[in-house]
């Protein structure tokens, strides 16, 4: 590479649920660095006209394949399609979530499943499609989108607290059990940002409570002490600077992007 080429030029960076919010802010930031990116997602037409709209702005190749991340078979599909279009993965971005609330008693079984099999289950059945080329070849950056709610406890969230707990386990225990290989595994935790997670938070708290939707928003922005929800744009930096070459010392951590909520 010449030494003007962007830090992640010509690198392969995968982001799941990467066609709206969080993810395509984080696959925006990646472009901007040089990656060609693959987009994951469920939603073919979105993801389609973001990987367009990616490559023009960015002059960089943006692909997209369609995946369910509950679905192993569906995973392991699209991965082959992105490592025999752009090679195997140098980042993987997992990102694709849910956020389901609802008190302890009516948290059944299936409620429960679905978000530990989106948010958990999802990202180690991609991790498992990746580590192994990364961790042979000379880059590897793993970053995995927790939450603050993956440090802490919260109330009517047990489900999505449980996997998103989880998954700070999962990256810590990887980030040691690949050390002493080129792969860095990480997780960003955001505290309530702007996407559309916050406006289905804002719509069911007012559903239940009948309190009007700026009442709904401003219980959720106290719990930043900046007083503000998160932009997606502000996650996306961290997770870009985590998948620079110069961040290869940093591993097995979870940095918060939560304007001082935890500390
Ligand atoms: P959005 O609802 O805007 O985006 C969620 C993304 O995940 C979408 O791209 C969606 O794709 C994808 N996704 C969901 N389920 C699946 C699935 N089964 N298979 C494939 N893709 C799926 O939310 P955010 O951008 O806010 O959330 C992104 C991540 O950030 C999540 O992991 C969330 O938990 C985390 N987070 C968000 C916070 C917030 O306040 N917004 C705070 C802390 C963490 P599709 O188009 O297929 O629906």
């Amino acid at each position: 590479m010449p030494d003007d080429a962007p830090p992640l030029a010509g690198r392969h960076a995968i982001v799941t649920g990467g066609g709206r919010g969080i993810g395509l802010a984080v696959a925006e930031a990646l472009a901007s660095r040089g990656a060609v990116v693959t987009l994951m997602g469920r939603n073919e037409n979105v993801l389609q006209t973001q990987a367009a709209e990616l490559s023009l702005r960015f002059q960089v190749d943006v692909a997209h394949e369609r995946v369910d991340v509950t679905d192993g078979a569906l995973i392991e599909a699209a991965f082959q399609s992105a490592a025999a279009r752009f090679g195997p993965a140098a980042i993987l971005v997992n990102n694709a979530g849910i956020a389901r609330a609802a008190p302890f008693p009516k948290t059944d079984q299936k409620f429960w499943r679905e978000v530990i099999d989106t948010d958990l289950t999802g990202a180690f059945l991609c991790i498992g499609q990746v580590i192994a080329k990364m961790a042979a070849s000379d880059y590897g950056r793993i970053v995995n989108i927790a939450s603050t709610a993956g440090l802490s406890g919260y109330p009517y969230i047990a489900a999505y607290c449980a996997a998103k707990h989880g998954l700070i386990g999962l990256t810590r225990a990887l980030a040691r059990e690949y050390a002493r290989t080129p792969v860095t595994v990480n997780a960003v935790c955001p505290g309530y940002t702007d996407t559309d997670i916050v406006s289905g938070a804002v719509a069911g708290i007012s559903a239940k409570t009948g309190r009007a939707t700026e009442a709904a928003l401003a219980e959720l922005i106290a719990h930043n002490p900046q007083g503000r929800l998160i932009q997606p744009s502000e996650v996306a930096e961290t997770v870009a600077w985590l998948c620079l070459p110069s961040s290869a010392s940093i591993t097995g951590q979870s940095i918060l992007v939560a304007g001082g909520e935890l500390m």
